[in-house]
C-alpha cells in the first residue's frame, strides 16, 4: 500500500514538473510565434491590394467575361502570381486550372432602343434611348432587330400547378414582351417561395417568352447580366424606369400599381401597352466557350489534417463589355485582391496551417454561379481524397468601412473564429446574418452551403455609402476604399492560422 502511495506521489510530482516545464516552453515559443504572425499580417498592405484591383479592372482584361481572351489573360496573371509565391497547383493534371464548357456572347457596338410615337397626320417620331442610361443590350441576346408592339406580361411565368399564367389572354406572337424579374412572392415566405423558385431564373423567363412566340423582350432589370441563355432569333434588352414610364404613359394604371396588384392577388394582369418599339442588338455568340477556375494551394503541415481543406475563394470573372467596359472593380476584383493578399501572406508566413488551404478564383459566377458549382460537384484532381471542411468567400469587399459575413449565424463556430481574430488585432465592425439560401444562387457560397460545407461569404458596406454601380461601367477602382480589403485579408490570414 505504502509502495503504491509513494509511486503515486512520485507520478504527481513528476507530471507537475513536466507540465510546468512544457507550458513554459510552449509559452516562450508562442510568444515569438505571435510576433512572427503579426509581422506577416502587417505585410498585407492596402496599397498592394489596390494595385491588384487596378490591374484586374484595367482595359486589357475587357471586363473578364468568362470564355473570352480577357478572362483567360486575367487567369494567366493570377497563375503568374501563384507561381511567384510558390503555391502548388490545385487544378487538373498538375495545373492551376480546372476547365468546363461555358458558352458566352459578346456585345458589339451598334445597339439601339427607340420608341415609335405616332403623329396625328400619319407619320411618327422616334424617341431614341441612351445606351446604359436607359437601356443595356441583353448580354445573351441574339444579333438582330425587332420592331413590334410591346405587351406587358407581369412576371412572364406559366405555372399551371400554381394556377398562374402571365400569358393567358394575350397574344404575344411576333411581339415584344415586357416583364419583371423574380416572382410575385418573397423569399421570406419560404414554403410559398419554394413552389415559385423554378420560375425565378432569367433563363426560364426568356425561354418561356420564346415558347409563346415573342420575338423580343424588354426585361425590367437595368444591369449588364450574362446570367441568362442565348436563344436564336430572340432579341433581349434590359431597360430602366425611364423606358417603363414611357411605355405606361396614357394607360389606366401606373407601373408600380400593376406590380403591387399582381403581388397582392397572385393573379396575372397582362395587357398591350399599345406602344411600338424597336430594339436592335449587335452580338456574337460563342457556343464553344470554355471556362476556367484558377486554383492554387498550400498543403497542410499535419500529416493527417492536411487531407482537410479550407477554401479561400472569390469569383475572378465579371460581365465583360456592354459594349462599354464594365471593369468590375468592386465586383469582384476586390474579392480577388483579398484572396491574393491572403495567398501571398500565407506563402511567406514562417508558420503554416495544419490543414490544406486552397485559393480558388472561380470562373462563370456572373453566368449563373457555374465555377463554384463545378468545383464543388467535381473536385479537381489535386483534391481527390481530400475533404473540404470550410469556405471563406469574398464578393464585393472593396467599398465601405464595415464587414458583413453572410451566413455567419448559420455557422456560429466559424464566425466566432473570424470575430476573435478581428477583436484581437483588427477592430472592424463585423456583422452577420442568417442566410436561408433558397433563392436561385447569386453567390459562390450557395453551392458550398448546399453541399453541407460551413461557409461564410464576405461583403463590405457602410461609409462611403454605396451607390448604383452594380454591373455598370462606373464600377471603377476610384470608388474603392483599399483599407477595408487589407483588414479583411488580415482577418482571414489570422483565422487560417488559428484553425
Ligand atoms: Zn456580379
Amino acid at each position: 500500500m505504502r509502495k503504491i502511495l509513494k509511486g503515486f506521489i512520485f507520478v504527481v510530482i513528476f507530471s507537475f514538473i513536466f507540465t510546468y516545464m512544457f507550458s513554459v516552453r510552449v509559452e516562450a515559443q508562442s510568444q515569438s510565434e505571435e510576433e512572427q504572425i503579426l509581422e506577416t499580417m502587417h505585410s498585407i498592405s492596402s496599397h498592394t491590394l489596390f494595385g491588384y484591383v487596378k490591374e484586374l479592372a484595367s482595359e486589357k482584361y475587357k471586363g473578364r467575361l468568362t470564355g473570352t481572351e480577357g478572362f483567360n489573360m486575367a487567369a494567366e496573371w493570377v497563375i503568374s502570381n501563384f507561381k511567384r509565391w510558390g503555391l502548388q497547383p490545385a487544378g487538373n493534371k498538375g495545373s492551376y486550372l480546372q476547365a468546363f464548357k461555358n458558352p458566352y456572347t459578346l456585345i458589339l457596338d451598334g445597339d439601339e432602343a427607340y420608341l415609335h410615337i405616332p403623329l396625328k397626320r400619319g407619320d411618327e417620331i422616334l424617341k431614341h434611348y441612351i445606351l446604359e442610361k436607359d437601356f443595356i443590350p441583353g448580354s445573351t441576346s441574339d444579333t438582330g432587330e425587332v420592331t413590334a408592339e410591346v405587351i406587358y406580361v407581369g412576371y412572364g411565368i406559366t405555372a399551371p400547378e400554381l394556377g398562374y399564367d402571365d400569358y393567358k389572354g394575350v397574344n404575344v406572337k411576333g411581339k415584344i414582351v415586357m416583364m419583371e424579374r423574380e416572382v410575385p412572392v418573397s423569399t421570406k415566405n419560404e414554403e410559398e417561395f419554394k413552389k415559385w423558385r423554378p420560375y425565378s431564373f432569367h433563363q426560364y423567363k426568356v425561354k418561356n417568352a420564346k415558347a409563346h412566340g415573342a420575338a423580343g423582350m424588354l426585361y425590367i432589370y437595368h444591369i449588364t447580366n450574362p446570367n441568362c441563355v442565348f436563344i436564336k432569333d430572340f432579341i433581349l434588352t434590359y431597360i430602366n424606369k425611364s423606358i417603363v414610364e414611357d411605355l405606361f404613359k396614357g394607360l389606366k394604371y401606373k407601373h408600380k400599381e400593376v406590380v403591387e396588384r399582381i403581388k397582392k392577388r397572385k393573379k396575372t394582369f397582362s395587357f398591350s401597352t399599345g406602344k411600338i418599339m424597336t430594339i436592335k442588338n449587335r452580338t456574337e455568340h460563342h457556343p464553344e466557350g470554355v471556362a476556367y477556375n484558377v486554383l492554387g494551394m498550400i498543403e497542410g503541415t499535419d500529416p493527417v489534417l492536411k487531407n482537410e481543406v479550407v477554401v479561400v475563394s472569390a469569383h475572378l470573372d465579371h460581365v465583360g463589355m456592354d459594349p462599354y467596359l464594365v471593369p468590375g472593380a468592386n465586383d469582384n476584383a476586390s474579392g480577388d485582391a483579398v484572396v491574393l493578399g491572403v495567398a501571398e501572406a500565407l506563402s511567406k508566413s514562417p508558420i503554416k496551417p495544419r490543414r490544406t488551404v486552397v485559393f480558388a478564383l472561380f470562373g462563370a459566377e456572373e453566368q449563373g454561379v457555374k465555377g463554384s458549382e463545378y468545383f464543388v460537384k467535381s473536385p479537381p484532381d489535386a483534391l481527390k481524397g481530400k475533404k473540404i471542411v470550410a469556405c471563406f468567400n469574398s464578393d464585393g469587399v472593396g467599398r465601405g468601412n464595415k464587414i458583413f459575413a453572410i451566413a455567419g449565424k448559420n455557422y456560429p463556430e466559424l464566425f466566432k473564429k473570424i470575430k476573435n481574430a478581428n477583436d484581437k488585432y483588427v477592430h472592424r465592425v463585423i456583422n452577420a446574418n442568417f442566410f436561408n439560401n433558397i433563392a436561385r444562387p447569386r453567390l459562390d457560397a450557395a453551392h458550398f452551403m448546399w453541399a453541407g460545407i460551413p461557409t461564410l461569404s464576405f461583403s463590405t458596406y457602410g461609409i462611403p455609402l454605396g451607390f448604383d454601380n452594380y454591373h455598370k461601367s462606373s464600377d471603377k477602382p476610384e470608388y474603392i476604399t483599399p483599407e477595408i480589403m487589407e483588414d479583411l485579408a488580415q482577418i482571414l490570414y489570422l483565422t487560417l492560422l488559428e484553425m
